[in-house]
């Protein structure tokens, strides 16, 4: 956003006299946070998962699966 230092206040960039302020015609300098353009970092996020991460799922998954066959047998011993 334009910022003219003479009136202290911003003004919009399509309301600029010439790149100069349009009510008393100063130096009007552009600070907005958005002007350097180092956006270009790279992103891990859409990176699937680390492959310890699928070792702990498998691990889980098949201790699930024998618990689920012990119970089943228990039911089965039940009656
Ligand atoms: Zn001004």
């Amino acid at each position: 956003m334009p910022w003219c230092d003479s009136c202290s206040a911003h003004h919009a960039p399509t309301a600029l006299d010439g790149g100069s302020c349009p009510q008393c015609g100063g130096v009007v300098t552009d600070n907005s946070p958005h002007a350097h353009d180092g956006v270009d970092e790279e992103k891990t996020v859409g990176q699937s998962a680390p492959w310890h991460f699928w070792i702990v799922v498998v691990a889980l998954a098949a201790y699930l699966l024998w618990r689920l066959v012990i119970g089943i047998m228990w039911a089965i011993d039940k009656f």
